[in-house]
């Protein structure tokens, strides 16, 4: 990644709009005397027509307009560059602060619109195959920085919520783990699938984990939001070795997480993601281990494709040790996996030539971790050989 021009310093003591939701903003419009149909003006003005300027929320009197002044702001993310790919999937790198930035990355499909969106600036979780987790982690988003990408995305992309829609999907499987940062997250997500937001649909937010147990269950009493989970492998060893938080957190247990999720309310599926990796994870054993675990899921839930798959083939980045497998291998994956009746897609590679693709987000990230400067030294290590 290029250097980046950094973002100014946020010396802002007022509060952020961008960081409420609809029940913060009603408390925040009592607090300084207002009714709370103040709040949903502001949401309008916001998130459908994209304005962040007190002076140009018309339907507001002069007197509110001035007190807006002296108390709140409305900050978005800085833009620091967007690409294209060849293929329409488009990528932002935000600057956060004056040292961090984090990227976001739309996929245009032919009945659909993904934004995916990050959590965190990188991840402090270090799956194996992942490039974020090579540039360590710095902190958590706050909830005006996670809605900000989506604000950011959905006005570039001409995004009317209701009438046109360019933005129809949220998935929070950007950089970082979204349930390690449990509160942000939860309120970021309930902007986009309020009515005064975004408008999406429950299912149409889906939340990515690597497997936090704990949190999957705080998270079914407070989000009605699709779930989706790193797994990557059937098997305890093996998964501990590419996803180290199946060290705390087993497969049993994760799974036992999820059958929770799933019966809470009628209906619901999961979605199991698995990297595909050559020669580590793509073998037909583990095709069979995989097809299990999903069997025994419909068997808990007591539903049909309650369990779905998503392969992924891994997509390279540089001084990876993981490699793709082959075209034949991926479909002979598919097929025994289709062939033990559970359902089971293969994601097809977008926007990999602007490294959009998934499992190739890189911001920047002033490393707290060290692990950065490891990934560097070994990467300078490799290329000297
Ligand atoms: S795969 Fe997700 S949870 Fe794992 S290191 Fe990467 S960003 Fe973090």
């Amino acid at each position: 990644m290029s250097a980046v021009t950094p973002a100014p310093a946020n010396t802002e003591t007022r509060v952020n709009l961008f960081d409420l939701d609809r029940t913060g903003l009603e408390q925040f419009f009592d607090s300084i005397g207002e009714k709370k149909f103040r709040a949903h003006q502001i949401m309008k003005w916001i998130h459908h027509r994209y304005v962040t300027e007190f002076a140009e929320m018309t339907d507001l009197g002069k007197a509110l307009r001035s007190k807006l002044e002296e108390r709140a702001v409305v900050h978005v993310p800085q833009v620091l560059f967007d690409k294209i790919s060849d293929d329409g999937t488009q990528k932002w790198l935000l600057g956060m602060d004056p040292r961090n930035a984090i990227e976001t990355v739309y996929i245009p499909e032919k009945n659909r619109g993904t934004l995916c969106v990050s959590s965190q600036v990188g991840c402090a979780l270090n799956c194996q195959f992942c490039s974020t987790a090579t540039q360590g982690f710095n902190r958590n988003l706050s909830t005006a920085e996670i809605i900000g990408q989506v604000w950011v995305a959905a006005r570039a992309l001409g995004n009317i919520p209701h009438q046109q829609r360019r933005l129809t999907n949220v998935v929070m499987m950007g950089m970082g783990e979204p349930l390690a940062n449990f509160d942000n997250v939860v309120r970021a997500m309930s902007i986009m699938r309020d009515d005064l937001g975004y408008g999406l649909a429950n299912k149409r937010v889906t939340l990515s984990t690597a497997g936090m147990v704990p949190q999957i269950d705080k998270l079914a009493e407070v989000a009605d939001v699709s779930l989706a989970v790193s797994l990557h492998a059937p098997f305890d060893e093996l998964r501990t070795e590419l996803v180290p938080l199946n060290r705390k957190y087993p497969i049993n247990e994760l799974m036992a997480a999820c059958v929770r999720y799933a019966k809470r309310k009628k209906g619901t599926s999961v979605t199991f993601e698995y990297t595909l990796m050559k020669g580590v994870n793509d073998g037909p054993e583990h095709a069979r281990g995989l097809a299990k675990l999903m069997r025994q899921f419909d068997n808990a839930v007591q539903m049909k494709d309650a369990a779905k798959v998503n392969l992924i083939p891994f997509n390279p980045f540089p001084g990876t040790r993981f490699e793709r497998p082959e075209e034949s291998s991926i479909r002979e994956f598919q097929t025994l996996m289709m062939e033990s009746k559970v359902l089971t897609m293969v994601r097809r590679t977008r926007g990999d030539d602007i490294d959009a693709a998934c499992g190739q987000l890189k911001g920047q990230v002033m490393d707290r971790t060290r692990r950065q400067a490891q990934f560097l030294q070994h990467l300078a290590q490799t290329q000297s050989q």
